[in-house]
């Protein structure tokens, strides 16, 4: 349905090395209206959990584990379970709202507008813990030709790799 508008947002959104101006409010809007359409569109509920779930990853800078979500989802006398926190993370992992960073078992909002079946690689940064989504059809393609000749079914389609991002790398050289 929405194949060739998901297309234009890859290419808009410049995503080798874009800066991470994305964040804030405004992307929380933009992932919270996303899930919007999509829970109707699928006939699901995008329940006070999920949204707020969202919220949560879409307004923090770096990964957050489920325990940290509920904890700030928590509010005196009424605490939120990591247990929920899961099942709504389920939720936005399966629809591709947010990824999940298995070396960190933490989760991150998708910073584009890909489907859940799409790969995404993580470039992590190990000295100030930033994680830039990037796209590539290339790894896209050689990943399904991997997938086919080994016979193996994802359940994911990440890649993650660890390093020195940009930034740091700048920093250490100065000084
Ligand atoms: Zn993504
Ligand atoms: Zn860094």
């Amino acid at each position: 349905m929405e194949a060739g508008k998901r297309m234009d947002e890859h290419e808009t959104c410049g995503h080798h090395g874009h800066a991470h101006d994305a964040h804030g409010p405004a992307r929380t809007a933009d992932l919270v209206a996303r899930a919007e359409r999509l829970a109707q569109d699928l006939g699901l509920q995008f329940t006070a959990l999920r949204r707020r779930t969202l919220e949560v990853v879409a307004e923090e800078g770096r990964p957050l584990g489920a325990y940290d979500i509920a904890e700030r989802l928590s509010v005196p006398g009424k605490r939120v379970a990591a247990v929920s926190v899961y099942r709504a993370l389920d939720f936005l992992t399966e629809h591709g709202l947010v990824h999940r960073i298995a070396s960190r078992n933490a989760f991150v909002p998708c910073e584009h507008g890909h489907g859940a079946g799409e790969s995404a690689v993580f470039l992590i940064c190990r000295s100030c813990g930033s994680v830039d989504e990037t796209i590539s059809d290339e790894i896209e393609r050689s990943l399904d030709r991997t997938l086919a000749e080994a016979g193996f079914k994802p359940a994911s389609r990440i890649v993650e790799i660890e390093g020195e991002c940009g930034a740091c790398q700048g920093r250490s050289e100065a000084g």
